[in-house]
């Protein structure tokens, strides 16, 4: 199945299954997958590392004195990409508990946002990419040719993220999980800097009753629809 060589932008709230769903399409349809939320995770887990972060407190000032050197980069492995800083790969450090908990009052830093930009920018030069966040169709691409808002129950959401953190053994509670999706979620939206909408042009995912199959079948038509032009249907999800 062929699809075009464009910029395909998935934004949303919080554990709508962007990353699962951009990794899968990323796989099957040899697109770059770039986790913007992956970036503002990383540079929260270097501020806590730096001790410039943590206590309930976010050191504006000592953020700006670590981010510029930051060697926050993906690397394509496992047919996946993952985050690195330096030569660690930070992919499971990034999803835990206390980086969650500081990533969105951290990423509504401006200067934070245009560093995460300009990295975003540099890594997507060689096109052909599909990219999840809270304002890729927004700001990060406005031009992107294919945008997509994902959006789910937040009952839903919650119970999907804590088996997800289960799997991983981290220890939460159901109750936990959805109040922090909540609170980012209100954070991610009432921001002034680049606050999660859906652009104009997106078109809405609701995958509350779908499954991960469903969706992807559901790009694929939106895409044949729009560019006219896929082969035969053949998914091997
Ligand atoms: O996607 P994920 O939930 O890992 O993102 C973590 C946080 O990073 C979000 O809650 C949000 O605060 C921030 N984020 C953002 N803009 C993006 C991607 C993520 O502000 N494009």
């Amino acid at each position: 199945m062929t699809i075009p060589d464009i910029i395909i932008a998935v934004d949303g709230y919080s554990s709508t299954g962007k990353s699962t769903f951009a990794r899968l399409v990323a796989a099957e349809f040899g697109f770059l997958y770039l986790d913007s939320g992956a970036m503002y995770r990383g540079v929260t887990l270097a501020g806590l590392e730096a001790g410039v972060i943590g206590d309930g407190k976010i050191d504006e000032a000592g953020v700006k004195g670590i981010i510029g050197p930051l060697d926050l980069h993906f690397r394509r492995e496992e047919g996946t990409t993952k985050l690195f800083l330096g030569d660690r790969c930070i992919e499971k450090e990034i999803r835990e508990w206390e980086v969650s908990q500081y990533v969105s009052p951290v990423s509504a830093i401006p200067f934070v946002r245009n560093w995460v930009d300009e990295k975003l920018h540099a890594f997507s030069a060689g096109g052909r990419v599909i990219m999840d966040g809270r304002d890729i169709g927004t700001t990060v691409f406005p031009n992107a040719e294919l945008k997509i808002f994902m959006t789910a129950d937040e009952d839903v959401r919650a119970r999907r993220r804590y088996d997800e953190m289960v799997l991983k053994g981290i220890e939460t509670t159901v109750e936990e999980v959805a109040a922090n999706l909540k609170d980012r979620d209100y954070r991610d939206s009432h921001r002034p800097t680049s606050p999660l909408r859906r652009a104009e042009d997106a078109y809405v995912l609701d995958n509350t009753h779908m499954t991960l199959h469903e969706e992807v079948v559901w790009l694929l038509g939106l895409i044949q629809g729009k560019f006219g032009l896929l082969d035969s249907p053949g998914l091997s999800c």
